[in-house]
Order: C-alpha cells, then structure tokens, then sequence
C-alpha cells in the first residue's frame, strides 16, 4: 500500500495556506526540501508521517520544557478535557495559576491571562501608552516581540532610531511610532533617548534575545537600558516570552537583578497550550478593563486546560529543581559538540545560555547583534540542518533559530544527539 510522504502532504498544504503552514518558519523557506510532516510526539522525540523517528530541538520553539506529551501534565489535561473546556465566567484554574504566580514572582503583583505572546506584548503596549500619555515605543534590532504592527519594525534611515516597518501591510504612521536602535551599543541609546526620550512611553527588550540567534547581552548594557527608561520617564517591559520559565523560575528578572514594570510571557506559561501573560506593577495593571479604562479582552483567555497544563509544568519544574538539570544537561551537551568540532576541525561554533543553544560560524568576539552574525550563517545552517535531519536530529528550520533542551533529553539522548550532530557537520 501508498504510503503518504511528507512532499505529497506539503503540496496539498501549498493548496490551502500560504506556503502551505500556519506559521511563517515552519515551512522550511530556503531549505530546498519539503518539511517534514509529523504524526506523533513522545519525551525528546517526533515522528514523522514516514515513520521516522527524530531527537525533536525545536520543541514546538520552546514551550514544552518538560518535553512532548509528559505523564504529569497528560493526566492533568486530561483531567480538565473531561471537566470543562472553557467557561467564559471566572473559575478557579486561572486564579491558582495567578496565585501561583504572583507569590512566586514577587515583581508580578498582579496580572491578567491572554491567548499568546503577540496578545501579551500588544497588550503590555497599550498599558504602558495609557499610563505615560506617550506613544513612542523603542525597541532593539535582532528582538521580536510577536506579529504586533508596532513592533515589525527595522532601522529606518536618517535620524538614529528612525524605524521603518519590515512587513507590507504596516501604515508608515504606525511604523513611525517606534524607535529602533541596535543592542549593545549604549552612545547609540543615549542618542535615541536624546532625540526621542520624552515621547517614549515604552522600551521593550527581550533580556535575552533568543530570536536571532542566540545574542546574549552583558549586564552593563541592560542595567544601562533601565537606567534611561527611569531618566526619561519610560517604562521598561521585559519581553520574557521565551525567557520567561525557561532560564530560572524569575527567568531573566532573577538573573539581572533588574526590575522592570511590565512583563510578558508566553510558551512554557501554557504547557504546550495557547497561554500568554502580561503583569507587573499593581499601578499599572490596575489601569486594564474592568478596573480601569484600558480594554483588553478574550473569549478563551485563560483556558482551563492551558492553565492547568502551565501549572502542572511548571509546578514540576521547581519540584525536579528542572533549571538547574537543563543547565547542567546543556553545558556538558555544547561542550561535547564544541569539543566534536574542534577535533574534527570543524568551523563551528555554539553559544548557549541555560537549555537555549545556537550553532554558528566563527566569530573573534561574543555574537551580541544582529551585525556580528557570521554573513555565511543561512548557507552554514542548511548544510548542517538537512545533513542532522537526515541522522534522526530535528533542529528548527531556520539559520536563526535556537535550540531547546527540555527535561526529557536525557544525557543518553543528547550524547547520541551530540554526536549525530557532530558527524553531520563534518
Ligand atoms: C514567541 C515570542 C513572542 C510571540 O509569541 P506568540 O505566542 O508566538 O505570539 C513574543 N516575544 C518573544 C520574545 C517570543 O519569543
């Protein structure tokens, strides 16, 4: 009998969504093959519609910290699918989250639930416009902070921090609202506050920017960033989205020492499930609808079962001490493919911080901007990416994207997956 073939499935999908998937990175673009078609996730693993089995990186580009389909978090949904699905009225899964948050995150005095990331940080926006009376917002060159229209930005020209919006459909008055300004480089920040700082509501950052690469920031520059919002009046808001629960409990507030006034978060919040957050200064969060005059709503927002999902993981996380595994179980991972290429003489190198990894092309000094990515890394990736496909290793599709180790890559797992790693890049 036929079996169906992932290039047979991509074509009918080519037939009834653009580029045949539902997000943009999914689709393999430039990759010169069809992406692979999935049937079933377990632990570290995909299968594939051809029954082959890959050490899955991409974990759905970070959610699943625990790992695909873990035991704990299967019986709680479960548990939920056959209570509820979605009320509309309050309940109690969110408040347990919410309690669960707030006195474990001290700087999240209040917060309210959303459907995504994009919903979060749009929504952390209009907060952060509605208390300043300001409209600008700033933010970094190599960040992404969603699909919001403020923020598909780029580095416009003329007058430091010009933005200009980097995705048709995007009115240049919108674009105009933000200010970009590459990381890393404090004159080049003092400038744009200098041209712009009284009319910004808002500087939005991801500590640690993990969706152009992997471009790790010193503390210098994000004590620096902080300094200026509380010069000029900005608020500052972190953009925890893929940091947020992935590298500590507090994430990035804990290990800057930073406090910022907004926060958002997404991925790990939902288990595997579509949940986002936003939250912060009690002041502030008591300025959305029904308490204030910011309006902000959602018919599925805080679903039962991603609040359930959230809860569990992490729950789970802090009981198995999971961030300090995934740190342990990262570092000897990058240190077995580092110390693979350096025999083989491969010219490759890694970054990573706590489970995130980024293989790159070599470079004198640490990757901190989107400018000090080696030029050849698209060309570099591809060959890498299809040969580790190839040896049972599904890294995300893209030159840019990082990698995920969650609680279910044991050590057997990644040494297996270190050296499939190594031999594809020779
Ligand atoms: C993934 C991500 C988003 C967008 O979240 P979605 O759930 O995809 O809308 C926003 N900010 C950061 C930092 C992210 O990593």
């Amino acid at each position: 009998m036929h079996k169906v073939t992932s290039e047979e499935l991509f074509q009918r999908a080519l037939n009834v969504a653009p580029g045949g998937v539902h997000s943009p990175v999914r689709s393999f673009k430039g990759l010169d093959r069809a992406p692979v078609f999935f049937k079933k996730a377990e632990g570290a693993y995909l299968t594939s519609v051809e029954d082959k089995k890959y050490i899955d990186f991409c974990q759905s580009f970070g959610p699943l910290i625990l790992g695909h389909l873990d035991p704990e978090v299967k019986e709680e949904v479960h548990r939920m699918v056959d209570t509820a699905w979605t009320f509309g009225a309050t309940e109690i899964y969110s408040l347990e989250l919410a309690e669960w948050i707030t006195s474990t995150l001290p700087f999240m005095e209040k917060l309210r639930f959303v459907s995504s990331g994009t919903e979060a940080v749009m929504s952390a926006l209009r907060v952060a416009r509605a208390a300043t009376g300001r409209n600008k917002i700033l933010k970094f060159e190599g960040c992404y902070h969603g699909h919001v229209d403020n923020l598909l930005v780029k580095a416009g020209s003329g007058l430091a921090g010009a933005a200009a919006s980097s995705s048709a459909g995007i009115p240049a008055e919108v674009a105009a609202q933000t200010v970009v300004t590459p990381l890393d480089d404090e004159q080049k920040l003092q400038e744009v506050f200098h041209n712009f700082g009284k009319d910004i509501a808002a500087v939005i950052i991801e500590p640690l920017p993990a969706n152009y690469g992997l471009l790790i920031q010193t503390q210098e520059f994000l004590k620096k960033v902080a300094e200026l919002c509380e010069k000029n009046g900005s608020l500052l808001i972190f953009d925890e989205v893929i940091s947020g629960f992935r590298v500590g409990l507090q994430g990035m507030v804990e290990k800057t020492g930073i406090r910022p006034d907004l926060v958002t978060y997404g991925k790990i919040i939902g288990g595997g499930f579509p949940v986002g957050c936003y939250g912060g200064k009690k002041e502030l969060m008591n300025m959305v609808a029904p308490s204030g005059d910011v309006y902000q709503a959602g018919t599925l927002s805080a679903n039962p079962i991603g609040m359930r999902a959230g809860l569990t993981t992490l729950k789970k996380m802090q009981r198995l001490d999971g961030w300090n595994v995934l740190e342990k179980r990262t570092q000897k991972f990058t240190d077995a493919i580092r110390a693979g290429f350096a025999k083989k003489g491969v010219p490759l190198e890694v970054s990573h911080s706590a489970s995130l990894f980024w293989i790159h092309g070599p470079s004198k000094t640490p990757i901190r901007t989107i400018e000090q990515i080696p030029g050849n890394q698209g060309a570099t990736f591809k060959g890498l990416f299809l040969k580790s496909l190839e040896k049972g290793i599904y890294l995300a599709p893209n030159a840019y994207e990082v990698g995920f180790v969650s609680m279910a890559h044991t050590d057997e797992i990644l040494e297996q997956a270190a050296q499939a790693i190594i031999d594809a890049a020779e």
